[in-house]
């Protein structure tokens, strides 16, 4: 057989692909705990529940316009510009099956052979594959962890070139849970002012932070930075909706004129009664506190427990609902006899033999990292904490 040469441009999920790998050993009736999920374990509110039940009854299943329909379209508008204070017109929002789709449609419709896009790295898995699904190059600038895992904007400078068509910003970001400085945004928008270059503004954990930091969007710093960002957001990490397929692009008209276009011959619209599930969620977000104290709560433990660790060293995440630890100290060490050579050596040795389950950090472009989700119960999360002790005191 002979697949298209496309296929050999890019890898699968590699954090699905971990998922997959524990869930299986799970199955053969082995006890891992799972730190690799990237979704909340909270279930979806019953009132988007019920919207979405009712939607469904009403008969609200045939097609609507590939952008989405007026009630979705209305809702993410007012939500945004409660939210940021900016507004957009109908004609600059498109709904798309999750906000990975939306950032698939941007790859597709901006970046050619000849572009570069900076991808700010430790970075989520999809940015360059879907960079190099588009044919163009990934070019990746460092996010400093004494500096919170800010992007170097120094870094950034030295990265830019002729052929720099984007950014892509993810702030809270997945894997690191850093939520960028105000001071990173805004020098990062006048790079793009002043260089000629799109930004896109992964904001999919926007809601999701603690000890009162507050995510600034490029898209309010004015008409200059707002006409060359899009930004994306989506329903799965707020909402709970992941298997819904919920997600959004705000920009300029002519480049969501573009997305229309490509979606309309890959997908058409949005799932229907998702649309109006999801115009129901953005009216109220009160159900989310209780939920983020509990994440709280939960990084809190974990990032205690990591740091107890001789050899690790963690950053306390702002947003996001991720650990991203520090593994250095323990790479050349040696566990059964044989030295640990790498995070996805580390990562299944975790696997094998603590029953602990995170992702090796070579995923998200950060060698002798893990990921830990803390998107489990707090009892699951301090028992897999206890394992990790015990593994680490059989280190060699
Ligand atoms: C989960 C995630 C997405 C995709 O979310 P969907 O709306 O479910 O497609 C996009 N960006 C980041 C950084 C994510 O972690």
């Amino acid at each position: 057989m002979t697949l298209a040469r496309r296929m050999g441009s890019f890898a699968e999920s590699a954090t699905m692909e971990v998922a997959g790998k524990i869930s299986q050993l799970n199955a053969q009736g082995k006890d891992i705990i799972s730190f690799a999920a990237g979704e909340p374990d909270f279930d979806t509110p019953d009132f988007i529940k019920d919207a979405a039940i009712k939607a469904i009854r009403d008969g609200l299943n045939k097609y609507t316009p590939v952008a989405g329909n007026d009630t979705i379209k209305t809702a993410i508008i007012e939500f945004t510009k409660n939210t940021l204070g900016v507004e957009y017109k109908k004609n600059e929002v498109i709904t798309s099956l999750g906000a990975k789709h939306s950032l698939y449609n941007i790859s597709q419709v901006l970046f050619d052979e000849w572009d570069e896009v900076i991808i700010f790295s430790p970075y989520w898995v999809s940015y360059p594959n879907q960079v190099l699904l588009a044919g163009a190059t990934p070019v990746f600038v460092n996010c400093d962890p004494a500096n919170g895992f800010n992007p170097d904007i120094d870094d950034l400078k030295s990265k830019i070139t002729a052929a720099t068509k984007a950014i892509i910003l993810n702030s809270p970001c997945n894997p690191t849970g850093a939520v960028y400085s105000n001071e990173t945004i805004r020098k990062i928008a006048e790079i793009a002012v002043n260089d000629d270059i799109y930004l896109v503004s992964d904001e999919i954990y926007d809601a999701i932070v603690y000890d009162g930091a507050k995510p600034l969007s490029p898209v309010t710093l004015g008409d200059d930075v707002k006409n060359r960002t899009i930004l994306v957001n989506g329903f799965s990490k707020t909402f709970s909706m992941t298997g819904w397929r919920m997600g959004y692009a705000l920009g300029p008209a002519e480049i969501v004129a573009a997305m229309v276009k490509l979606q309309s011959q890959a997908t058409s619209n949005a799932v229907t009664p998702m649309q109006f599930a999801a115009a129901a969620a953005l009216k109220d977000l009160s159900f989310l506190q209780t939920r983020l104290e509990e994440f709280c709560k939960r990084r809190d433990a974990m990032v205690g427990a990591f740091n107890s660790l001789d050899g690790v060293t963690c950053v306390n995440p702002k947003g996001a609902f991720y650990a991203f630890p520090d593994f250095t100290g323990w790479i050349g060490r040696k566990f059964g006899g044989e030295p640990i050579k790498d995070s996805v050596h580390l990562a299944n040795l975790l696997i094998d033999h603590a029953g602990v389950g995170p992702v090796p950090g070579v995923a998200f472009g950060a060698e002798n990292y893990l990921r830990f989700s803390y998107a489990l119960s707090m009892a699951q999360l301090e028992e897999g904490m206890r394992r990790l002790a015990k593994f680490a005191s059989k280190l060699e």
